[in-house]
C-alpha cells in the first residue's frame, strides 16, 4: 500500500528467497501460471490466500509472451502481448489486483497518484480500470507522450483521470513527489504511488524471465538476456530471479544517453546528469530509482555486481540504424527500445562469439509509429484494437505545472 518506506528507502525483502531445484528443471512441465505463483509465493507469505493469489496470477499471465528469434544468435522475448502494449502491463496488473484485494476489505478509498513519461500510465490506467475503491491520478507531460499513449490514458474514463501537465516528465513527477509529501493531503487522504519502486510492480517482473527459461531449448548453454533500461526496475527483477535460482546468469543493461550507471561502471562515480530526450523515451531517466537495489542484491560487494552483468551506452544514431538493418535483414521490426538492447547485444556477441542473446522486447511498435515510420519509411500496421483505441482518444484535463492546482483537484476528486 505504501510505495516508499516510512525512512524515504525502498522496501527490499529480507532475505532473497530460494527456488526448489527440481522445479526449475521440470519448468517446461509448468504452466505460465504455476510457474507465477511459485515465484511470487515467498514474498507474498501469509498475506494473501493461495486461491485469491492464485487468481490474481491468473488476471495478472493472461496474455502471451512469446520468444521469437531473430537470427541465429538474437532472440526477441516479446514483452508487449498485454493490453497496453508494453512490458509494465504485468506488473500493473498484479498491483492493481493486489490493491484491490486489500481494498475490498477495509472500505477506504485510495487514490493512486503516478506521473507518466508514457508506458507507467496506459498501464496503470489498464490495471484499475473500474476497481473498486480505488481512483487513479495520471499526471503526464503535454505533447510530449505518443498519440497511442495518450489514447491510453484518457480514453478510459470511469475511475481513471488523466491530467495533461503544460511542463515536462520531471515537473509532473516533482508534482507527484509534492502530493506525497504535504501534510495537509496526508490527513484527508489515502494516496499510494504506482511507479516500479512500489514492491507491488517490481517484483511480478521476475515472471517473464522464467517464461523465457521455459522457452529456451539449449538448457547447456544459457542465453545473455539484454534488457532496455530507464529506471532499473526491469532488469533489477530479472537479477533478483538470477539470485533465487533461475540459471540465466549473464545480463546487460542497454541504457540510451541518459547514462548514469554506465558511467558508473567506468569511473566508480554515481553522478546524475540531466535526463536528456531520447528516441526510446521511456528510458530517459538520469537518476534510476531501482539502481539501489541491485546494490542490495549483490551486498554492496562492487566485484559481484560487475560480473553479473554489463552495461552500454547507445546512441540515438545507432538505435536508428539497428532498427533499420533488423528491418530489412531479418525482417523483424523493433521498437526504439528494443533496439538499443540489441544494438547492445550485438557488440556483446562480436567479442563474445560463443554466446547467443535474448532481448527484450518492451514495448509493440505501433506505440512508437511516429518514431519509426521515418526510418523505416513504411507504414506500420495498426492493429484493430489500437485503431478504435485512437479513435476514443480524448483531451486530458489540462493543468499547470502548479503543485497547489494538483492539490486543489485531489482534495476535490
Ligand atoms: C519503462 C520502459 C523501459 C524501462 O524499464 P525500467 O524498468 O524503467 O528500466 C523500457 N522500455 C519500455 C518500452 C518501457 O516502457
Amino acid at each position: 500500500m505504501e510505495g516508499q518506506a516510512p525512512d524515504r528507502g525502498l522496501y527490499f525483502p529480507e532475505k532473497i528467497p530460494q527456488l526448489d531445484a527440481g522445479f526449475i528443471q521440470q519448468i517446461e512441465k509448468h504452466s505460465n501460471e504455476s510457474i507465477a505463483v511459485e515465484v511470487i509465493r515467498p514474498y507474498v507469505g501469509d498475506c494473501i490466500p493461495r486461491n485469491e493469489l492464485q487468481r490474481i496470477v491468473e488476471e495478472t499471465v493472461n496474455f502471451d509472451i512469446p520468444l521469437v528469434k531473430i537470427n541465429d544468435k538474437i532472440s526477441s522475448l516479446e514483452l508487449f502481448h498485454g493490453p497496453t502494449l508494453a512490458f509494465k502491463d504485468m506488473g500493473a496488473r498484479f498491483m492493481s489486483r493486489c490493491l484491490g484485494y486489500f481494498a475490498r476489505d477495509n472500505h477506504e478509498e485510495r487514490i493512486v497518484l503516478v506521473a507518466t513519461s508514457g508506458d507507467t500510465g496506459g498501464a496503470v490506467a489498464d490495471g484499475f480500470y473500474k476497481v473498486e475503491g480505488v481512483k487513479v491520478v495520471i499526471l503526464y507531460p503535454s505533447g510530449k507522450v505518443s498519440n497511442v499513449q495518450e489514447s491510453q490514458l484518457t480514453s478510459l474514463g470511469n475511475n481513471i483521470h488523466a491530467l495533461e501537465i503544460d511542463g515536462t516528465f520531471d515537473d509532473c513527477q516533482q508534482m507527484v513527489k509534492g502530493a506525497f509529501m504535504d501534510e495537509g493531503l496526508k490527513r484527508s487522504l489515502k494516496l499510494t504511488s504506482a511507479n516500479s519502486i512500489n514492491v507491488a510492480r517490481w517484483l511480478p517482473q521476475q515472471f517473464y524471465y522464467f517464461f523465457l527459461w521455459k522457452q529456451w531449448a539449449d538448457k547447456n548453454n544459457p542465453p545473455v538476456v539484454a534488457v532496455p533500461s530507464g529506471n532499473f526496475g526491469n532488469i533489477c527483477a530479472g537479477l533478483l530471479a538470477s539470485a533465487s535460482g533461475l540459471p540465466i546468469k549473464n545480463f546487460i543493461a542497454a541504457c540510451n544517453a541518459n547514462d548514469t550507471v554506465p558511467r558508473f561502471f567506468e569511473t566508480g562515480t554515481y553522478e546524475p546528469h540531466k535526463t536528456i530526450p531520447t528516441l526510446s523515451n521511456a528510458m530517459d531517466v538520469s537518476d534510476p530509482s531501482n539502481f539501489v537495489r541491485i546494490l542490495e542484491i549483490f551486498q554492496h560487494k562492487e566485484a559481484a555486481f560487475k560480473a553479473a552483468f554489463e552495461t552500454d551506452t547507445i546512441t540515438d544514431e545507432a538505435t536508428k540504424s539497428t532498427l533499420l538493418s533488423v528491418f530489412e535483414q531479418d525482417k523483424y521490426l523493433l521498437d526504439p527500445h528494443g533496439a538499443v538492447a540489441h544494438t547492445a547485444l550485438n557488440s556483446y556477441l562480436e567479442t563474445n562469439p560463443a554466446k547467443k542473446g535474448v532481448i527484450l522486447e518492451t514495448a509493440h511498435p505501433v506505440k512508437f509509429y511516429d518514431v519509426i515510420e521515418p526510418i523505416t519509411h513504411q507504414k506500420v500496421p495498426v492493429p484493430a484494437a489500437v485503431k478504435a483505441q485512437l479513435k476514443k482518444r480524448q483531451a486530458g484535463i489540462k493543468m499547470n505545472a502548479d503543485p497547489e492546482a494538483l492539490k486543489s483537484f485531489l482534495l476535490e476528486l
